[in-house]
């Protein structure tokens, strides 16, 4: 899916419109909305895993990774023959990922943002920067359409932005991308839905799920994105979510009903809309309200 065309500055109006897939709490139903979404959109797109400490769509998407890449970010190695230890660059790091301790100088990479100040400073120049590996992305064709990217952070890796904005850039800007968001409100979903033209907010008519929900509109607002509401596993008279979003004006673009027989076909990796007539008619009229919304 990366060409060299991929790293080009596109024009508006040839790049593809971005919506993410995203909720306030995990076990919403996210990923089944995002995968589904896909499935019926009707044009080429790109899935993008976002969900980089546990990606999941591709237990619903058969498809070999045809491309493993490695994701680094760059961390400072220290010339312990150049060093004469005078702790400045420890004093300078502001994310303590430097310590001078008895004449040795050590670098905790975890910890490391990058920023190079520490090798700007060194009065020996004896900091340089390396590569230091955070996670990688696949790439997997499950079909003429359609196209998964997915990012995994290594165990034990801290820093899950770099793997989001590198699985990110892997994307076509041509084609029209869904991003499959990290649960919850972090830093790492703010980094998702940085740059996205529409949300899709997934979640279910509890009060965790209106707790939850009420948070992650409060971070939409803040990075001014255009969003709407998907009600999950929908009771008759478990109406707070719904009542919340006349109060606040939102649209709610589309509720999936509790069904067991949708949770049993979710279980088992299945695609919902295949199964499901009145699920398929459901989620390409959420297409087309997110295609409306896109002008
Ligand atoms: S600033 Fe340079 S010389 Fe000083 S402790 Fe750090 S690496 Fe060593
Ligand atoms: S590159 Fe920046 S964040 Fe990393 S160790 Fe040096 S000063 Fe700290």
């Amino acid at each position: 899916m990366e060409t060299k065309d991929s790293k080009k500055v596109w024009p508006e109006e040839v790049r593809g419109p971005i919506w993410a897939v995203a909720s306030g709490k995990g076990g919403t139903g996210k990923t089944t909305v995002a995968v589904n979404l896909a499935w019926v959109v009707g044009e080429k797109v790109q899935l993008v895993d976002c969900d980089v400490e546990e990606p999941d769509a591709h237990l619903f998407l058969a498809g070999d990774a045809s491309a493993l890449r490695e994701v680094t970010t760059q961390v400072p190695w220290i010339d312990q023959s150049k060093c004469d230890f005078c702790g400045l660059c420890a004093q300078f790091c502001q994310f303590n990922a430097l310590a001078v301790v008895s004449r040795v100088s050590l670098v905790f990479p975890e910890l490391c943002h990058g920023c190079r100040g520490c090798s700007m400073l060194c009065p020996h120049q004896a900091i340089s920067m390396v590569s230091h590996r955070v996670g990688q992305m696949e790439i997997r064709e499950i079909g003429p359409r359609l196209t998964l990217l997915t990012g995994t952070l290594d165990v034990g890796s801290p820093q899950a932005g770099p793997v989001i904005s590198a699985v990110k850039e892997l994307r076509d800007p041509r084609i029209l991308t869904i991003l499959d968001a990290p649960p919850g409100t972090s830093c790492s979903v703010e980094s998702t839905l940085r740059g996205v033209n529409r949300v899709v907010l997934v979640t279910e008519p509890t009060p965790f799920g209106l707790h939850d929900l009420k948070l992650i509109v409060e971070l939409v607002r803040l990075l001014r994105l255009s969003f709407g509401v998907v009600i999950n596993r929908m009771v008759p008279g478990q109406d707070l979510v719904r009542r919340y979003c006349e109060e606040e004006d939102i649209p709610v673009w589309l509720e999936i009903p509790e069904d067991r027989r949708y949770a049993e076909a979710g279980a088992r990796g299945r695609i919902l809309v295949d199964e499901f007539p009145e699920l398929r008619a459901a989620f390409v009229r959420l297409v087309d309200q997110l295609k409306e919304a896109d002008g």
